[in-house]
């Protein structure tokens, strides 16, 4: 079965198309600029050259069809007809308590995902609009609905509820809900894997570095704990980001900087982090030049972030009593070899002990640990593209049989 991954922004659109048969990817693209002026798709049939079309979409019905006619191309295409397609599998970022994994997209679901935009008012628009578009142009072709949420629904209350009135969790449904789920449970998969043992009996510390961060405890198979919280702001530092910090700094910067609440938020979410620590990039290769070149700012971030990281490693390790194997992935995670060794740097008590010549590697699946490492750390590329496709296929090929 070839099943097209979709993952919509409110104003670009990123899809491939894979092989599920022999999980290879066929195709993927990028649309840009959808219903601003200079709309924009790039599309790439894996091992030719790009190809890229400048023409104006108002909506992201558009963008589909746009994406569609790609696929079908002659020359650039990786379809003869549309029924290739088996199924569509949708990237949606938050399906609040409803949903602990992948499910077929029907009236309900609809309705499901249209309660959350309250909950994620960025993302599920945007990620409800793609659904529509493509249920208008492929009426006929199964849609899965993928959620970041959904991963970290196994979290039991006590990891769940803020220690707030509880009526704000029945009122509004206030808790952690945790995100990047998908890719935590690709990793956490293929960690299994590549020790060859069964996931449910393993503890793993899944590390998802990248602009948006978040670590992951995942006991017999489950999530049981995860760093992001109600929103994805909570929990690590990241590019721009944050994290954790005491609420009360909130209102003590309202009134300081006579701005609202909502602009302290923005704050928070946007010339924070590495970026606000430093004052002189979001991005970890930039920083780590200018601390290298003696910038101090740029140093302290870089220990902030390190420092955070361990904290929730130390965190996890003493819920699980123990860890089998810690996973280091996505951006920061696969390329950055100083901050996994920092990462993991003096705790060797704790049975975690990083080999220098092994962890030095970037962007491939490899054990950076010492053999006589008690948990093993590992780097593991993630690819929430597949997790997603594989889901599809498989809730597909499920309701198929039934
Ligand atoms: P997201 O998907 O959250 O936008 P990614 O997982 O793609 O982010 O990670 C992007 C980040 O990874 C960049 O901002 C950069 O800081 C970091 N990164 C990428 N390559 C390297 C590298 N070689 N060394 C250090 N950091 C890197």
């Amino acid at each position: 079965m070839k099943v097209l991954v979709v993952n919509c922004g409110s104003s670009s659109l990123k899809y491939q198309v894979l092989e599920m048969d022999s999980s290879m990817l066929l195709a993927k693209g990028l649309v840009e600029r959808i219903g601003i002026d200079g709309s924009v798709i790039t599309h790439e049939k894996i091992g030719m050259d790009k190809f890229v079309l400048q023409v104006p979409m108002k909506n992201h019905t558009d963008a589909i069809g746009h994406v569609l006619d790609a696929l079908l191309d002659a020359d650039h295409g990786v379809v003869k007809s549309m029924d290739e397609i088996g199924a569509v599998g949708h990237r949606v970022v938050h399906a609040g308590e409803k949903y602990a994994g992948s499910v077929l997209i029907t009236k309900d679901v609809m309705d499901a995902l249209e309660e959350c935009i309250d909950l994620a008012p960025l993302h599920n628009p945007p990620n409800i609009m793609g659904i529509r578009a493509c249920q208008e142009l492929m009426p006929t072709t199964p849609m899965v609905g993928v959620f970041d949420t959904a991963f970290h629904q196994t979290m039991p209350p006590e990891a769940y509820i803020y220690a707030i009135p509880y009526e704000f969790y029945e009122k509004y449904r206030i808790r952690k809900y945790g995100f990047h789920g998908t890719s935590h449970k690709y990793v956490a998969q293929k960690a299994a894997e590549v020790l060859g043992k069964d996931i449910k009996e393993l503890k793993i510390i899944t590390c998802h570095l990248g602009n948006g961060a978040s670590c992951a405890a995942v006991k017999n198979g489950v999530c049981i704990d995860t760093s992001m919280g109600f929103t994805p702001l909570d929990g690590l530092v990241m590019g721009t980001r944050s994290g954790a910090v005491d609420p009360a700094i909130i209102t003590f910067i309202k009134e300081k900087e006579e701005i609202n609440a909502d602009a302290v938020v923005s704050i928070l979410n946007k010339k924070s982090g590495m970026l606000g620590v430093s004052g002189v990039s979001s991005d970890f290769r930039d920083v780590e030049k200018a601390a290298k070149e003696g910038n101090e700012r740029c140093a302290l971030a870089i220990k902030i972030f390190a420092g955070r990281v361990k904290s929730y490693i130390g965190s996890y390790l003493a819920q699980m009593n123990g860890a089998d194997v810690i996973v280091f992935t996505a951006g920061v995670g696969e390329n950055d070899i100083m901050m996994r060794e920092l990462i993991c740097a003096d705790m060797d008590e704790l049975g975690i002990k990083i080999d220098p010549v092994k962890n030095n590697v970037r962007g491939e699946e490899a054990v950076v640990s010492t053999d006589d490492s008690k948990v093993q750390v590992l780097l593991i590329p993630t690819n929430e593209e597949l997790m997603i496709a594989k889901d599809t296929a498989e809730i597909v090929e499920k309701v198929k049989n039934n």
